[in-house]
């Protein structure tokens, strides 16, 4: 078989690119189906995008490299594109964007968009022996038994990362990029939960409550959620990006502020309140009950000074935890690293050593916030390369 672009990895950011890329494109997945992240994404309803998309939200050893992509294909290119498809959407909190019905409606567009470009579409197909010739690159490709060798002028890698194994995820970008002496940065599991020894939580499993969540030098405000096994929820997820072994992360669970007012009030109207009761107008009963034994909070309101009342504040605005480790790639939404961004072209993804080889989507080392980001990026990166390719 003789094609002008072979995209490998029918995800995300593959079907992005094989919609838009020009000539004989062929796309390659051993999967059963196309895009099956974006089909259990957002809870089944896919959050494709964030209003407020931008570099600033992407983690990369070059802060700057996603810059390009992401400008020439933006969040607004992206709404656009679902509005001409008649796909419903609603923005959940913070920006971010959710199908009204199902991430299946995302996939069926893609899959529209490459079938009107004519793209030969191969799943449960696994591509091998990748090598470099004068006109392209060759590999073989199995499918149902039979073998085939395939010609192309260009080859993309859209593997993705290695989160989820259970659902197709493999290394394959990786060796690629090893195979033609590409640098891949270290990579590790994101937005994923963090576990503590022996179940220390488990007592508090299913209790979420809003918190500012601390890891390094940066923070996210929202909700946290105690599980069996440790801390997961929005803001902790976020802050396992920043997280590294060994350090401690801090939880404010106090992060409007107001909290010793309202106690310094309270106590001068009804100092025979007992200071958890007062505190479980404020928090989870079942978090309090916990940080009592913690924090050893007792007595009542009229008992505590105006010391120990800011005592116990700052002590519940900086409660400082530290993970045993992370749920790991099991569970990772996504895989921080990838494929060290100086080897390739901002705008065009383009491997500038072995022109023709394009890397693109979670393969690369750019990874998102939780929100939309990574959908983001994986358009952002699939639309450059197609452009390129076009
Ligand atoms: C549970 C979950 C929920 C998520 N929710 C969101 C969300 O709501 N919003 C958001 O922005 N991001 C979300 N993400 C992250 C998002 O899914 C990924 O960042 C995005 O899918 C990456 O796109 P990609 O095309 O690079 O890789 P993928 O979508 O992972 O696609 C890679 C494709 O390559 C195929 N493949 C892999 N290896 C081979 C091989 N050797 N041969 C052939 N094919 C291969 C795979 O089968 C897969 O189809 C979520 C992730 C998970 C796990």
């Amino acid at each position: 078989m003789q094609v002008d672009v072979a995209i490998i990895g029918a995800g995300a950011a593959g079907m992005m690119c094989a919609a838009y890329a020009k000539g004989r494109v062929l796309i390659v997945d051993h999967a059963r189906a196309p895009g099956e992240k974006i089909r259990i994404s957002g809870g089944g309803r896919c959050n494709f995008t964030n209003l407020h998309s931008g570099p600033h939200a992407f983690l990369s050893q070059n802060p700057h490299f996603a810059k390009s992509a992401l400008a020439r294909y933006t969040q607004w290119d992206f709404i656009d594109l679902v509005d001409r498809h008649g796909i419903a959407w609603h923005e959940k909190t913070l920006g971010q964007l959710f199908c009204d019905g199902s991430a299946k409606e995302i996939i069926a567009m893609l899959r529209r968009l490459m079938q009107e470009n004519g793209v030969n579409v191969n799943l449960q197909t696994t591509a091998r022996d990748f090598a470099k010739t004068p006109e392209g690159f060759d590999f073989t490709l199995d499918q149902g038994g039979h073998t085939q060798k395939v010609q192309t002028k260009t080859l993309v890698l859209a593997t993705g990362g290695k989160s989820i194994p259970k659902m197709g995820a493999t290394g394959l970008a990786y060796d690629i990029a090893a195979q033609f002496g590409l640098t891949v940065t270290e990579t590790r599991p994101a937005l994923v939960p963090f576990t503590f020894p022996e179940g220390r939580f488990a007592p508090l499993a299913g209790v979420a409550a809003p918190a500012c969540v601390t890891a390094g030098a940066q923070s996210f405000d929202e909700a946290v959620l105690f599980t069996h096994r440790g801390l997961s929820g929005p803001a902790v997820l976020q802050a396992s990006s920043y997280w590294r072994e060994g350090d401690p992360i801090t939880l404010n669970l106090c992060p409007e502020g107001g909290l010793l007012p309202a106690l310094q009030k309270k106590r001068g109207i009804a100092g025979g309140r007992k200071l958890t009761n007062e505190l479980a107008q404020f928090l989870p009963a079942r978090l309090v009950e916990h940080l009592s034994g913690v924090m050893a909070l007792s007595g009542n309101l009229a008992d505590q000074s105006d010391a120990a009342l800011t005592s116990m504040v700052q002590s519940l605005q900086n409660w400082t935890l530290t993970p045993a480790g992370t749920e790991g790639y099991r569970t990772a939404e996504v895989t921080l690293g990838g494929i060290d961004t100086g080897a390739l072209s901002a705008k065009t993804m383009e491997v500038a050593s072995v022109p023709g080889l394009f890397f693109i989507g979670e393969a690369v080392d750019v990874t998102g916030w939780l929100g939309g980001y990574n959908f983001q990026w994986a358009w952002s990166s699939g639309m450059a390369a197609a452009r390129a390719l076009a």
